[in-house]
């Protein structure tokens, strides 16, 4: 009776039960074994790489049977920024990591398990707590800041666990009628568990990732209620879980101290308690000392999201990366199933690192090769457009301007058995091709070294008067041959190899020279197609231009 009189003196216009919101939100209808996973931000306005990695595991936990939501955890205010939501909507979709549910925008969401902003969640946060009270689980505390911090000081000097709890929870047997007191004469209080921790109480649950952990049981009077009415991230977390239908908290690490206190959340609420997943942070080796640390927002400038998109590291590549990190077993999947959906691979929590990935860049950029090379001229072609239309605009108006000339450039070498792996991102496409455009072309970056200048003459004004523009492929090595021949170059490798002294060098050496007037460079993809898809003019002029040098 006392009990009920309390809830309702502290909550006397909450008329809502548990089980309406039960009713509202069942259970939800879905495949057997379906797992149901959130990312839960706060909007701080920035995301981390490490969240895109959490919200990636989560997605990846649930799944295409199972529901990956977004819900955004403000109930700090004092660290939200504007417009974050769409920031982090807009931030993750570029990775093609797209929420079945959640918050959109501050004032858009999908799905039937909503609100999916914690902070239009108030009311049904406030009728769990009423429940607590009129159970006798929870209670009003009126204790200043003073007062706590005399608590704090007391519990240091006799190096004991600091809160509040047992003796020093001086209002967990408030009456009502002092309560009512104080409340009238204006005094401000949060809404405190009364923890039925035991002192030496052990808790032991399993983590999917980290596996068994024991740890002491929470004795702390956790507070539910601040004093504003809104709750406490713990608190929230463990009612929008229940009442959100997740399966599997997937979260940093950071987390697990955490643990007790939200499984006896979970315990006093009567819900069953989800499966954690308890992510370790993306580590990063340190220039300065050798040893390893965290990927740091301050230090690091890949640790930010936007770096990716700007340096243009395709979506899916950034993908298979965090596949990588994730599960040490999928790069021989990758290997195994080239063109498979990264979808298909059995991504496992428990596969996780315990303690931490290490974060590589030369890694990514090997991946991205790997993943670019597979793509085909009219994917890379669209790609590229769309990134340098945001990133570089000299590029964008180039390749647009001719658009049919630069899918033939990037179909080059494209699509056959052992594609090349030139490309790492679409920063690096300028450089790439830049010889195929005047404007772009960057002269001769240097000649092999074996070859004179006099040699190099020859070959050119030969060759300028043997090049036939409509000869085929099968025709090219051929004439390169005889050019060295002629000169007095082996026609092969192998028959230079034989007698190294009867020759200035083999055929290679020859075709190496027109491709450095060509393209500028000594190392290409295959020249013959390169000529071809330049054209009979400017090969020419190429090759005239250099032998005016
Ligand atoms: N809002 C918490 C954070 O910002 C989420 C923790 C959780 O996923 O439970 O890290």
């Amino acid at each position: 009776m006392e009990n009920l009189t309390m809830s309702q003196l502290l909550f006397p216009s909450i008329d809502k039960t548990p089980a309406d919101y039960e009713a509202e939100y069942p259970p939800r209808e879905l495949a057997d074994g379906a797992k149901v996973t959130r990312f839960a931000p706060s909007p701080t306005g920035f995301l981390h790489f490490g969240s895109l990695f959490a919200a990636f595991i989560a997605a990846k936990t649930a799944g295409s049977d199972g529901v990956f939501y977004l819900r955004i955890e403000d109930t700090d205010k004092k660290r939200e920024v504007e417009n974050a939501v769409a920031g982090i909507v807009d931030g993750l979709s570029v990775f093609g990591i797209v929420p079945d549910e959640g918050a959109l925008e501050d004032d858009k969401e999908i799905g039937n398990y909503g609100p999916y902003t914690q902070s239009k969640r108030t009311l049904i946060y406030q009728a769990y707590v009423k429940d607590l009270v009129e159970q006798g689980l929870a209670y009003p505390c009126f204790m200043t800041e003073e007062e706590i911090a005399s608590v704090r000081e007391k519990q240091e000097a006799e190096k004991v666990l600091p809160g509040i709890y047992g003796e020093y929870a001086i209002y967990r047997d408030i009456t009502v009628e002092e309560a009512q007191k104080r409340i009238d004469n204006g005094e401000e209080y949060v809404v405190r568990l009364k923890s039925p921790g035991r002192p030496d109480g052990r808790i032991t649950f399993k983590d999917e990732i980290k596996g068994k952990i024991e740890m002491p049981e929470n004795i702390l009077d956790v507070v539910l209620l601040k004093k504003d009415g809104t709750p406490t991230y713990h608190f929230a977390h463990a009612v929008d879980d229940h009442l959100m239908r997740t399966t599997h908290v997937t979260r940093g690490d950071e987390w697990i101290s955490s643990v007790p206190i939200h499984l006896q959340l979970f315990r006093v609420l009567g819900f069953k308690p989800p499966k954690y997943a308890h992510i370790a942070p993306i580590m990063k080796e340190d220039a300065e000392t050798g040893g390893k640390r965290k990927l740091s927002k301050r230090k690091d400038p890949e640790a930010a999201v936007e770096f990716y998109a700007e340096a243009g590291y395709p979506a899916g590549a950034v993908n298979e990366y965090l596949m990588t990190i994730a599960n040490s077993n999928y790069e021989d999947w990758r290997r195994a199933n080239k063109t498979e959906s990264i979808d298909k691979f059995g991504f496992k929590l428990s596969k996780m690192s315990k303690a931490g990935a290490l974060f590589d860049l030369v890694k990514l950029h090997d991946v991205s090769k790997t993943y670019i090379s597979t793509m085909n001229a009219d994917e890379v072609y669209d790609a590229v457009e769309k990134w340098s239309a945001r990133y570089d605009e000299r590029l964008h108006k180039l390749i647009t301007a001719d658009e049919d000339y630069a899918r033939k450039i990037f179909s080059i070498e494209r699509g056959n058995k052992k594609p090349r792996k030139d490309i790492g991102k679409w920063s690096e496409v300028k450089d790439y091709i830049a010889y195929f455009y005047d404007d772009l072309f960057d002269g001769i970056r240097g000649w092999a070294e074996n070859i004179s200048e006099t040699d190099r003459s020859a070959i050119l004004s030969r060759y300028l008067e043997m090049y036939d523009p409509n000869g085929s492929a099968e025709e090219w090595f051929p004439t390169v041959q005889e050019l060295a021949a002629e000169q007095g170059f082996a026609r092969s490798p192998k028959e230079y190899k034989q007698a190294p002294e009867s020759y200035k060098g083999h055929a290679g050496d020859v075709a190496g020279v027109i491709r450095a007037a060509v393209t500028g460079r000594l190392n290409t993809p295959d020249l013959y197609t390169i000529m071809q898809v330049m054209g009979e003019d400017k090969v020419k002029e190429r090759i005239e231009q250099a032998l005016e040098r």
